[in-house]
């Protein structure tokens, strides 16, 4: 089996398990990309378009993601995009950690299946999941964003041993304009450790 059909396997399973938050969303959003990426960009779970679609960021944290990739030299063909929470919590609230422990085997599994190089985490809540080397009651004793973004980190999650890169979440970019530069200066830092890893 290649990696595809293996997520589509993943998919499936996570599909047709009875996961917190599968009542009140529309559609299960699993992951986009390419499945033999060895760049992993990991987010925090879906809002109102993604739900609609079932695809991670299409709306407008999607877009700034696309400029991100575009600024290191990446398109969705070299990366591969998923969530920590498989679906949407309601109104966009935070997620709550019954809700990681239970979303977050999936998630798992698909970096079981794709063991990739690099992993970009996006915001907190992905940041603080792989810091604690996906166990989610250490999450709270992990500091937040601004402290670690842009600090690369080797880490091991599930056996594969993995480059953190923590990220601000593109959505944050989109609230708060003050963070573009630090942004913009952790984008040339993929750009290098992506160059260092030889990936492709
Ligand atoms: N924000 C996320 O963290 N993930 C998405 O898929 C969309 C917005």
């Amino acid at each position: 089996m290649n990696n595809k059909e293996k997520l589509l396997e993943v998919e499936k399973e996570c599909r047709e398990a009875d996961l917190p938050l599968r009542k009140t969303s529309k559609n299960l959003v699993f992951g986009k990309g390419n499945s033999n990426a060895k760049i992993m960009f990991i987010g925090e779970a879906s809002g109102r378009l993604e739900d609609e679609k079932g695809i991670p960021f299409v709306g407008a944290a999607g877009k700034n993601l696309d400029k991100l990739l575009d600024k290191v030299g990446l398109s969705l063909e070299d990366v591969y995009v998923a969530n920590i929470l498989k679906y949407r919590p309601p109104e966009n609230r935070d997620p709550l950690p019954e809700e990681i422990e239970a979303h977050t085997p999936y998630l798992l599994k698909q970096i079981s299946v794709m063991r990739p190089k690099i992993v970009c985490s996006l915001g907190n809540y992905a940041t603080k999941f792989f810091l604690s080397g996906g166990k989610v009651g250490e999450m709270k004793n992990q500091v937040g964003i601004t402290q670690v973004h842009g600090a690369v980190k080797d880490i091991e999650i599930n056996g594969v041993k993995i480059r953190l890169i923590p990220l601000f979440h593109p959505a944050a970019i989109i609230y708060n304009r003050s963070l573009e530069s630090e942004w913009e200066k952790d984008m040339e830092i993929v750009k290098r450790e992506i160059k260092q890893k030889t990936l492709f």
